[in-house]
């Protein structure tokens, strides 16, 4: 009788769970000194750390064993050659492909230099250049093994999904008599929204929280030499205290021309996380959308291309007095010797459905914050998560607007990432018809 009545409960709480999901985290923050990506003045490695850095995996799997896994990193941004080798082991050694794969980057900018990520900002030494190898295989490991612990830790679970805002962020193109400076442009677009997925046990207790905002991780600036995952990870740190046991994950959304305001002290990057931190707290104990239902997730690559590139352009920039221009033009010189000078760029589009309830569309590149108000102009506001520094941070990714208003985003950091230079004029039009193909083969459908 008593056992009876045990296997009755245990089946009771499966059915009541939607889904299975599964948390797993390892830290990643860098054992030795090493250099700090984002800011080109800096002339030394890091001077220890303010908190860990961490990979966050939550992975779901549906009623019909379907699975995906959601990473997200305390780091700058991770390019193909590091993300490619983790789909392809996460392929390999748990049967899941990258199309149900989205590792997303926090970038923060007093995080790591990542191996092939912004690489022109800095021309180190063979001992500093071994600590970056070595790291970058390190982290390759850790992205793997924390997708894994994901996958082993998979039990019955429920998602429920809601919005808050934060008004930390502001457009930072601003217009002056010179063209387009990073600055402040309180008028210029931004999107408040800080969507929350919340993921709880069948008896209601909180397991992890994804949430995400579109914002530059900058609040802290070039003079700060101590490792931490900014405002984004003193906002998870906060959350987590807040909820023993859970875990928090932060997703970087499209955030490419938007920065902190206020920012530049420690204190300013505690302040935004724990503003973030109690909004994504607040938006947890209101009544949220219900998610069920299927999981469907499409994955493609769309050819970018750019603006006419030639080499006698970059052999006329040897003669420049800017070391990075000059750096820049002797790494495509080098790619015109190898008869290999880059054309097209392959970006990657993803979009991951859930049942009828949630959209999560994640885009590669730092990505400004038009596309994010046109996709939800698109195809609604409600139920989406639109996020950008996913899979793959090869650039900025323009909107026709700004690759046309010029300016940091739309032309002088292609120089930082080794691109030849501007994308073309279809840029806009080339992502965003992928993205209507990604939405249609996951069902979602388009409101305009
Ligand atoms: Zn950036």
């Amino acid at each position: 009788m008593r056992i009876l009545f045990v296997v009755v409960l245990s089946a009771f709480s499966l059915a009541a769970a939607d889904y299975k999901a599964g948390i797993g985290r390892i830290i990643i923050t860098p054992e030795k000194p090493i250099y700090m990506s984002g800011y080109a003045g800096r002339d030394h490695p890091s001077e220890g750390a303010l908190h860990d850095l961490w990979a966050k995996a939550l992975a779901v799997e549906d009623r019909h064993g379907t699975r995906v896994v959601i990473v997200s990193t305390d780091l700058i941004g991770l390019p193909r050659s590091i993300s490619d080798i983790v789909a392809a082991r996460v392929q390999k050694e748990y049967g899941i492909d990258h199309a149900h794969l989205v590792l997303n980057s926090s970038h923060t900018h007093t995080g790591p230099l990542i191996r092939h990520n912004l690489e022109i900002l800095f021309e180190l030494g063979p001992e500093e250049s071994q600590v970056v190898t070595d790291y970058a295989a390190t982290l390759t490991d850790n992205l793997v093994a924390v997708v894994g612990a994901a996958l082993k830790d998979l039990a019955p679970a429920n998602l429920s999904f809601g919005n808050g805002r934060a008004t930390f962020a502001i457009n930072r193109r601003q217009n002056t008599p010179k063209g387009v400076i990073i600055g402040e442009n309180p008028p210029g677009p931004t999107d408040p929204d800080v969507p929350v997925l919340k993921i709880t046990a069948p008896d209601g207790k909180l397991r992890a929280v994804l949430f995400g905002y579109a914002c530059h991780n900058t609040t802290l600036t070039g003079q700060f030499y101590k490792l931490s995952g900014d405002y984004a990870g003193f906002a998870q740190i906060a959350i987590e205290k807040a909820n023993p046991g859970a875990t928090s994950m932060f997703f970087m959304l499209c955030g490419a021309d938007q920065n902190p305001n206020p920012r530049s002290t420690l204190e300013l990057a505690e302040q935004h996380g724990a503003a973030l931190a109690a909004e994504v707290n607040r938006v947890m104990g209101e009544k949220l959308v219900r998610v069920r239902g299927p999981l469907r997730a499409a994955f493609q690559v769309v050819e970018l291309g750019f603006a006419p590139q030639s080499r006698e352009g970059f052999e006329a920039r040897l003669a420049e007095s800017n070391v990075y221009r000059v750096r820049h033009a002797k790494a495509m010189l080098r790619l015109y010797d190898d008869g290999n000078p880059i054309r097209r760029y392959s970006y990657p589009v993803q979009a991951i459905q859930f049942g009828k309830d949630l959209t999560l569309v994640a885009l590669g590149g730092e990505v400004v914050v038009d596309y994010d108000l046109r996709i939800k102009r698109e195809f609604g506001a409600k139920r989406i998560i639109v996020a950008g520094y996913s899979n793959d941070v090869m650039s900025y990714i323009p909107s026709l607007r700004v690759l046309k208003e010029g300016g940091y985003e739309a032309d002088e950091s292609m120089i930082y990432y080794g691109l030849p230079g501007p994308y073309d004029e279809e840029v806009e039009d080339l992502i965003m018809t992928t993205v209507h193909q990604v939405m249609k083969r996951v069902g979602r459908p388009a409101v305009q």
